[in-house]
């Protein structure tokens, strides 16, 4: 019985309310109101319970008409259709019941059958509207990527391979991918991973127009397509641009140092697929991730690598571990790294290297409750003051991260060391203005 769909029947004459009762106790479990008041109190409890009410308009205590006033006001009684019956058949009545949102209106007596039509009518057409917005509901969440709000890759690829259909104007095709992801959901945690996946999706949507297509089509992995561009160093200053904002947003900036590597294609010549030029930003991609990471590729684009002279500039390490040394140097290759084991022997290299430090490790993988006085100490020299330094810390202890990170480390590397590792997250300090 619970199962059958309810109906409210409010009307003070008890006759009128068993006609209708028999008519319909088949098919709904049957409420029953005396007057206005008590509707507006069963629509209180059964809310959305109830199917369909039917409604009289002459009654004490509270009238129809007040009952249809108050669910104007009522966003749960406003969804309930409500069918008015009476006998009073004048136009005004009429009208002002229907102006009052009354779903339909019967006049007393009525025909049984018709009045059942009349329902079923009512009610079938609402339950399209509820499958219809049923569609909706689903359709955008369908279309979008959840977690981030942004067009999900089925989307994503649905629309660019429509505007590549349409449109034969100059576009760019950008693959994005943040850098050793990994390591940020390793040593952050997967739900900070989480909030930089959104971050970054956001920090996209708004650097690029509304009508450029931003999707998420991987765990880390993001697709951005401008259509219409007026010149491809547009998609160039975009791209290469976006690194800057991960720098100046506070989410992505130091300490957290997180970058994406970004692959173009441009599609300059002719019309292309979207496979087509997916799979060239795809490729831009892997260079702009061999490279270096942190930066833009483009397509066909061999980029210059900037040279650092490797000759007049020296990283310096403070270490007392031989793996940590021995990683170090491997890292550091043919360019010049000085190591000392106390901060005082940085005295030694003072007078031939001031000015030519850029980058320090001081590695307190080793210092047990002592970091935070090694790092003082380095820092409290005259002439390595202002440098950057990385931490090397003892991997997952979180007390080392957040000592270095406190003290102003421009990343940290854990001990021990993944060279392959340490020389992606190092290669942006070679960078440097001489
Ligand atoms: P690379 O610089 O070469 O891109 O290295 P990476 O560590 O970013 O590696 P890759 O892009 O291959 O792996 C992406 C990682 O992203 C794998 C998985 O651990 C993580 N990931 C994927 N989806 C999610 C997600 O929804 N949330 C979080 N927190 N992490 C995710
Ligand atoms: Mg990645």
């Amino acid at each position: 019985m619970c199962n059958k769909r309810k109906m409210l029947i409010v009307d003070d004459l008890e006759l009128d309310r068993d006609v209708l009762k028999e008519l319909f106790e088949n098919e709904f479990d049957i409420i029953e109101a005396i007057n206005g008041q008590e509707c507006i109190e069963l629509v209180k409890q059964y809310g959305d319970q109830l199917s369909i009410i039917l409604l009289d308009i002459h009654m004490p205590v509270a009238s129809g008409l007040d009952v249809l006033t108050y669910r104007n006001n009522d966003p749960v009684f406003g969804n309930i259709p409500v069918i008015v019956i009476t006998v009073n058949d004048d136009t005004k009545t009429q009208m002002q019941t229907f102006q009052l949102g009354a779903t339909d209106y019967i006049t007393k007596p009525f025909m049984p059958e018709i009045i059942k039509y009349r329902i079923h009518n009512v009610l079938s057409t609402r339950r399209v509207e509820e499958v219809v917005r049923e569609k909706e509901n689903f359709r955008v969440k369908a279309e979008l990527d959840l977690m981030t709000g942004i067009y999900n890759k089925v989307t994503t690829q649905h629309l660019i391979t429509n505007m590549l259909a349409d449109n034969h104007t100059l576009c760019a095709m950008l693959v994005v991918d943040i850098d050793d992801f990994k390591w940020v959901n390793d040593v952050q945690g997967h739900l900070a991973g989480d909030r930089i996946i959104c971050t970054i999706a956001n920090l996209l949507s708004a650097h690029f127009r509304k009508t450029d297509v931003v999707g998420r089509i991987g765990g880390d992995e993001f697709l951005v397509f401008m259509l219409d561009l007026p010149s491809a160093d547009l998609a160039r200053k975009k791209a290469s641009n976006f690194s800057k904002v991960l720098k100046y947003t506070p989410e992505t900036s130091s300490p957290a140092n997180v970058s994406v590597s970004i692959g173009m294609a441009i599609s300059e010549k002719r019309p292309y697929t979207y496979e087509e030029l997916f799979k060239q930003a795809d490729e831009a991609l892997y260079n702009a991730k061999r490279n270096g990471k942190g930066q833009y590729a483009e397509y066909g684009v061999e980029k210059p690598q900037k040279d650092f002279d490797r000759e007049s500039f020296a990283s310096l390490l403070l270490s007392k571990d031989r793996e940590v040394r021995g990683a170090i140097d491997m890292i550091t290759e043919n360019a010049r790294l000085l190591t000392i084991f106390s901060p005082e022997e940085s005295a030694y290299f003072k007078e031939e290297f001031m000015g030519k430090i850029y980058l320090l490790y001081i590695d307190i993988s080793t210092e047990s409750g002592n970091e935070c006085a090694l790092i003082d100490q380095i820092l409290q020299i005259d002439w390595l003051q202002g440098i950057p330094f990385i931490a090397i810390c003892k991997e997952g202890d979180i007390q080392q991260y957040s000592s270095a990170i406190q003290r102003g480390a421009a990343d940290i590397l854990p001990a021990p060391i993944d060279t392959v590792f340490a020389k992606r997250r190092v290669a942006e300090f070679c960078h440097i203005e001489k």
